[in-house]
């Protein structure tokens, strides 16, 4: 497969706004192997541009694989080429997915220089990086330091345990992993893959981490959250340990609806993770619509 070389312009992501609002795609719900999705993936990719999306997320691959990944970045590249839009490729640095070893995963030096296989493979097809599912501090600043040699902007999205806590699975607060961040140059940092619920709960934590924050700009913050909710009706000990097995997945109009008590809650960026798609996008892409040009 050959590709034509993009240009090495720095993106103006507020450009992407509409209404105050950056919109992301949706998500597989699966890191996609692009060897074997070569027709999928970018058929999923113009599905998500027809729906609205301003910006398109870069498949995962594997932590171990970083080809995976350019791979995948190359597919969203050509695709968006092909659609001739305007519309920002975001290139995905995956979390550890428990391939690695432990030494590894606890080792910062270690971590980054996984990362920053990732970010060169990446690097021709992407605008930004996106260091998203970020499950520690560790995860995020490793990423993050991988990606900040090459100047682009860098977006940070941790993930959330599905209990309305805005804690990370580690247990740490967003304060806490922000505090090991604040210092790199974060233009953006969101929670994912988790409730819609939890996005919400967890948006005043993130609109209040812009305080630690001294002259520099704040950063933007969003979410995209998955598109099923394990959040039980009446909630029991049993109900919150089965959460996986007991989702409900969202129609698009639902999860619009959680989409925005984010926005009100003050996010500039909302999109979908896993079980997310065109059509729930396109629900966005309305909502955003009537909203009309921003406060
Ligand atoms: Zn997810």
């Amino acid at each position: 497969m050959e590709f034509d070389l993009p240009d090495e312009t720095k993106p103006d992501l507020t450009g992407s706004m509409r209404n105050g609002i950056i919109l992301m795609d949706g998500g597989t719900g699966h890191d996609v192997v692009p060897h074997k999705d070569q027709a999928t993936i970018p058929a999923f990719h113009r599905e998500h541009i027809a729906a609205g999306a301003a910006v398109l997320k870069t498949r995962n691959g594997c932590f171990g694989d970083p080809e995976l990944g350019a791979k995948a970045a190359a597919l969203a590249w050509n695709t968006r080429h092909a659609a001739g839009k305007d519309i920002l490729i975001a290139g995905c640095l995956p979390a550890p997915d428990g391939e690695i070893e432990f030494d590894t995963l606890a080792s910062l030096d270690a971590l980054t220089a996984i990362y920053r296989d990732h970010v060169r493979g990446l690097g021709p097809f992407v605008d930004f990086y996106l260091c998203g599912s970020m499950r520690n501090s560790l995860q995020a600043t490793a990423a993050v330091t991988a990606a900040a040699s090459t100047g682009k902007p860098i977006w940070v999205s941790w993930k959330l345990k599905d209990n309305l806590s805005a804690t990370l699975p580690c247990g740490e607060t967003l304060a806490e992993a922000w505090q090991s961040i604040y210092h790199l140059p974060v233009a953006a940092v969101l929670v994912n893959c988790c409730d819609p619920e939890s996005v919400t709960a967890a948006m005043p934590e993130l609109k209040n981490l812009e305080a630690h924050l001294e002259g520099g700009n704040a950063p933007l913050v969003g979410g995209y959250a998955n598109g099923f909710s394990s959040m039980a009706r009446k909630w029991t000990i049993k109900a919150a340990a089965g959460a996986h097995r007991h989702t409900r997945p969202l129609d698009p109009d639902v999860y619009a609806r959680h989409v925005k008590d984010w926005i009100d809650r003050g996010a500039d960026i909302v999109g979908g993770c896993c079980g997310v798609g065109p059509a729930h996008i396109a629900r966005i892409d309305e909502l955003i619509e009537k909203r009309g040009p921003s406060r």
